[in-house]
């Protein structure tokens, strides 16, 4: 298969990581028979610096022809003062925008080596392995009016949904549970809110499409409790955009490692922009220590959903569970016993298990 795809390694360790993961990502090409092409652009305080904008319009153009969207993160020190429209995170906000990216993916998976620096039990988070769908263009943070009002003594927001913007995220949650162990928790407060009552009418009509997903309603309180106490019980979640913003920012916590968590944001035809949840760590950044591995994982992601690729996918995701079983980590990763390699080295580790195996299974095919 032949795939185009755009880089966009930001601000900070940005580019550091999004290198780690394109060596990785032309591994899996070799060993599977892929091309991936590649192409680089600004976004963000590079972009600012470079081209006077957070998200130049050649940035955009790059990204709506290519197959799949790698980013790094964007934001520092140095364009702080700026006023809000010139900001870093403008770029990150508007490319989503303006590509329709309205589905947020963020799977939260256990490794076992790094379990005890979870806040919880180890025998309430092990073997939790969940999936949060999250309505991204939408809801709350988007509805109009929103204004101070009477002298500043009132205030409004509006949570504003059609019909056509929850089906297809309730849609994207139901294609997302197909290729998972087919639950479905659909989180909503439908007990005091009108657009969660249409929410639920719309799950329930959704539903019948997918007969081999088994789908539950969830109150966000609710939701938010077993998320702490038995995490182990969801496969899939889906939810609107402020309640997604917030369970998906607990669930995150729950592994205990900010560096290993990947994350998406598709739309309907699988187009999406993959980048790691952590930020662009302006305290590490240039010293070869940031953790790669969230972006590996974000790339993983791409080749599931944007390109269909599973057995790609699992085979970054297994060569990432075995370096860490290995013991190899970054130096913000808390490994008992383990080696702390850099950032760079990391990635490589990674490439070397996905190519090792490509050697052992060509050894073994000459014994069959
Ligand atoms: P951060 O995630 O950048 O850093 C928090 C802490 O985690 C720091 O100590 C950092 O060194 C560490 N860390 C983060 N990622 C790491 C990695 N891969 N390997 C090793 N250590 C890692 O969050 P912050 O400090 O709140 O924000 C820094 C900048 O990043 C700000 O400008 C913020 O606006 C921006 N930010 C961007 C995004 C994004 O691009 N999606 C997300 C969050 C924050």
């Amino acid at each position: 298969m032949e795939k185009h795809i755009v880089i966009l390694p930001g601000d900070g360790i940005g580019p550091e990581v999004t290198k780690g993961a394109k060596g990785v990502l032309e591994t899996v090409a070799e060993r599977f028979g892929h091309t991936f092409t590649f192409e680089t652009h600004n976004i963000g305080g590079a972009a600012i610096d470079k081209q006077g904008t957070p998200l130049p319009e050649e940035t955009v153009e790059a990204c709506r022809k290519s197959d799949g969207i790698l980013l790094g993160a964007v934001g520092g020190p140095k364009w702080d003062n700026l006023p809000g429209e010139q900001r870093p995170e403008k770029g990150l906000l508007g490319i989503r925008k303006q590509l329709g990216l309205f589905a947020n993916l963020r799977p939260v998976k256990g490794f076992d080596s790094l379990l005890h620096s979870s806040p919880l039990k180890h025998e309430v988070v092990a073997g939790s392995d969940l999936l949060i769908v999250r309505e991204l263009t939408g809801g709350l943070y988007f509805g109009e009016p929103r204004e101070r009002r009477n002298d500043g003594q009132e205030v409004v927001d509006t949570l504003f949904y059609t019909r056509k913007e929850i089906e297809r995220i309730v849609e994207k949650a139901f294609e997302s549970a197909q290729v998972r162990s087919k639950r479905l928790t659909s989180v909503d407060k439908a007990n005091v809110l009108e657009s969660s009552r249409m929410w639920r009418e719309v799950v329930e009509e959704k539903k019948n499409n997918y007969p081999d997903v088994e789908v539950e309603h969830m109150l966000v309180d609710a939701a938010a409790m077993k998320l702490v106490t038995n995490p182990g019980y969801f496969d899939v979640i889906v939810t609107e955009n402020m309640f997604g913003d917030i369970l998906s920012d607990e669930a995150s916590v729950l592994t205990g490692s900010l560096g290993m968590l990947p994350s998406a944001s598709v739309r309907q035809d699988g187009l999406g922009l993959y980048e790691p949840v952590h930020g662009s760590a302006p305290d590490i950044a240039g010293q070869d220590k940031a953790n790669p591995l969230a972006t590996i994982l974000s790339a993983a992601m791409m080749l599931r959903y944007s390109f269909g690729m599973t057995e790609e996918a699992d085979e970054i995701e297994s060569a990432v569970q075995s370096v860490l079983n290995e013991k190899y980590h970054t130096a913000d990763l808390q490994v008992k016993g383990g080696t702390v390699v850099s950032g760079s080295q990391l990635a490589k580790r990674v490439s070397e298990q996905i190519s090792e195996k490509v050697t052992t299974e060509n050894i073994m095919s000459c014994y069959v």
